[in-house]
């Protein structure tokens, strides 16, 4: 028998699904980017998991009997005591899933934990980021949508139903506002996330307001505008970074968690953003005390990281 000294991480997104393999100490010794198909039952999409996992152990040297475990993050509502999948956004078919059991059967009694993708990037930029050295960690993602990842006590925070964090759906205005994906209206990721941005520039533009925007009001248009002056460009950051500072303030007050670390697409978007948002936090933040906003630092490799890191909370 060989020793187990590899493990894999898995990060499973709504378009792709990126693979890890990763030595005793940690390195990327190999790695794999396959599409996620949404059409597929849990059995036939983990099926081609497996399939993926051994082509790429193959294709690195690595007999699979060396692995001491495989990681795998989903956007997903997980059971923290046995990984099994609630429900999946983004690939519906992928719910009421026992999956590392499957899994598990599927690559000869290998571990495999099972836990979702905010929890597994909050554990990279803990452990490997820039989250390092704090006991208690935000791990903030600002996107397509918004989420969050718990750390406390230098540990994840799971909660009772295994999707602590879902803080994009932090409920800010009541049956206003544009319904969101989770089926409540008032969300801050409906006014926060890019991807809820040009449903309200279009309902400005029906209302009679004047932009030199043009659809499909593409966040680089945005930002564009915003240098120009351009009044609904400016609209729709400013609101966009006053409900973030709303969202960050209301997690700070409630968990008194002081280091946020942002990662995502939308920190991309040529503005002084992080600044926008921290005047925000700043003016409701009356205790004054110390603070820390920080940009993640593990780049797109995070998802794989946390999801090998899985292996061991
Ligand atoms: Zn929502």
């Amino acid at each position: 028998m060989k020793a187990r000294e590899y493990s894999v991480g898995i990060d499973v997104g709504g378009t792709k699904t990126a693979y890890g393999l990763f030595n005793a100490q940690g390195e990327i010794v190999g790695r794999s980017r396959h599409f996620s198909d949404t059409k597929l039952p849990p059995e036939a999409f983990f099926d081609q998991v497996i399939g993926n996992i051994n082509v790429l152990c193959a294709e690195s040297g690595v007999d699979t009997r060396e692995l001491r475990g495989v990681g795998i993050g989903m956007p997903s509502f997980v059971r923290a005591s046995d990984g099994f999948i609630i429900r999946t956004a983004n690939l519906p078919l992928i719910h009421d899933f026992p999956a590392p059991e499957y899994l598990t059967r599927g690559l000869g009694g290998i571990p495999v934990a099972v836990g979702n993708d905010m929890h597994a990037g909050a554990l990279a930029e803990h452990r490997f980021g820039a989250g390092r050295g704090y006991e208690n960690m935000l791990y903030c993602l600002m996107s397509t949508g918004i989420s969050s990842g718990i750390i406390i006590g230098g540990r994840l925070f799971r909660g009772s139903y295994g999707f602590s964090g879902e803080s994009g759906h932090m409920i800010v205005t009541p049956g206003e506002g544009p319904e969101c994906g989770c089926g409540n209206r008032g969300c801050v990721s409906a006014y926060a996330s890019a991807s809820r941005i040009p449903i309200h520039i279009r309902k400005w533009i029906e209302d009679g307001e004047k932009t030199e925007l043009t659809e499909p009001f593409s966040t680089v248009q945005i930002a564009e505008g915003w240098k120009s002056g351009d009044k609904l460009a400016r609209r729709a950051i400013d609101q966009m970074t006053l409900y973030m500072a709303v969202w960050l303030f209301n997690l700070y007050i409630t968990l008194n968690i002081d280091c946020f670390v942002f990662g995502g697409g939308l920190l991309n978007m040529d503005l002084p953003l992080l600044d926008m948002v921290r005047a925000g936090f700043d003016s409701f933040d009356k205790a004054g005390m110390p603070v820390t906003f920080k940009t993640a630092e593990l780049g797109e490799d995070f998802g794989i990281i946390g999801a090998a890191e899985l292996l061991r909370i």
